[in-house]
């Protein structure tokens, strides 16, 4: 057995560690860590297929229970393949224990509250998984890089932040959080796939190309946003994104890790029935 087979393995050198700096042009998005050969994507998939079962099965017992919850956050450049990580992650699990919600430019009912009201009302409640297709997060990222939140107020949201992931986790909610790095050229790619595919044009915003101008802006606001809220107990990982498959196989990995971590336990048995003399007729 290698190392690298024990759960949270694979997934820990990504990692951001608490109080450290870091420079994403570090981190490389074509990583595939321990994953070379012709056949590394057909054995990463098997390894994802292996923990995927693993993570419905934790999800079950979550739900059963009752007791903790758990919300993922998932943030990423434009194309950064958040909304292909949902679709390949979470399609395995039980819905009625999974919610997926996608934050898009504040409604003005939002925009007249601050900015944690409409992220916390989609918080997971006891038994349940939340997914946060962008998030809280939004407003120290493209608010700052269009400067409409100056470096000031970034400081108070990121103190408002850290605040309140702290206060979800000591109501029993863990926070995971990923940040999808790809590269400045796949992300050209993704777009031009696209643009030149009519089946894909709906994803496709002209803003998108407006956005990638300000690419150096943006990559140094997410190293603040996680160099500022990234802890022990809510961590955040840089996930090397340009390859699909290494990319699902390390969150899977990383959120089976969270959930053996948290250590769900089923409800207690129904007080005063004797099972193993129980026979349905
Ligand atoms: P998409 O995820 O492609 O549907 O795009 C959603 C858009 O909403 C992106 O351009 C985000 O930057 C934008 N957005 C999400 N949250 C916020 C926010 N809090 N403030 C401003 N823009 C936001
Ligand atoms: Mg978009």
């Amino acid at each position: 057995m290698s190392k690298k087979d024990k759960i949270g393995d694979l997934s820990d050198p990504y990692r951001v560690k608490e109080g450290k700096r870091l420079k994403l042009e570090k981190y490389n998005p074509d990583d595939t860590g321990d994953y070379s050969g012709d056949d590394r994507k057909i054995r990463a998939e098997e390894q994802t297929k292996v923990l995927l079962e693993r993570l419905f099965k934790l999800q079950e017992r979550l739900y059963a229970g009752q007791q903790n919850s758990l919300l993922i956050v998932l943030q990423a450049m434009d194309a950064g393949g958040k909304d292909g990580t949902i679709k390949n992650v979470f399609r395995g699990l039980n819905p009625q224990g999974v919610r997926v919600t996608s934050f898009k430019v504040p409604s003005s009912e939002e925009a007249g509250h601050d900015f944690l009201w409409r992220v916390h009302k989609e918080a997971p409640a006891r038994g349940m998984m939340a997914v946060f297709n962008r998030s809280h997060y939004e407003d120290v990222l493209v608010t700052r890089v269009h400067g409409l939140v100056k470096d000031k107020e970034a400081k108070r949201r990121f103190d408002h932040i850290r605040n309140f992931e702290r206060l979800l986790l000591e109501r029993g909610t863990l926070v995971v959080k990923f940040f999808l790095h790809i590269s400045k050229e796949e992300q050209a790619q993704r777009l031009q796939a696209r643009i030149d595919d009519p089946e894909r044009r709906w994803k496709f915003s002209p803003s998108d190309l407006e956005e990638r101008k300000l690419w150096d802006s943006y990559q140094s606001a997410f190293e603040d946003a996680l160099f500022e809220t990234s802890s022990v107990d809510a961590p955040w990982y840089v996930i090397p994104a340009n390859h699909k498959w290494y990319r699902n196989l390390v969150i899977v990995d990383a959120l089976v890790k969270a959930l053996v971590d948290l250590g769900p336990q089923l409800p207690p048995e129904p007080a005063g029935v004797d099972f193993s003399s129980l026979r349905v007729v």
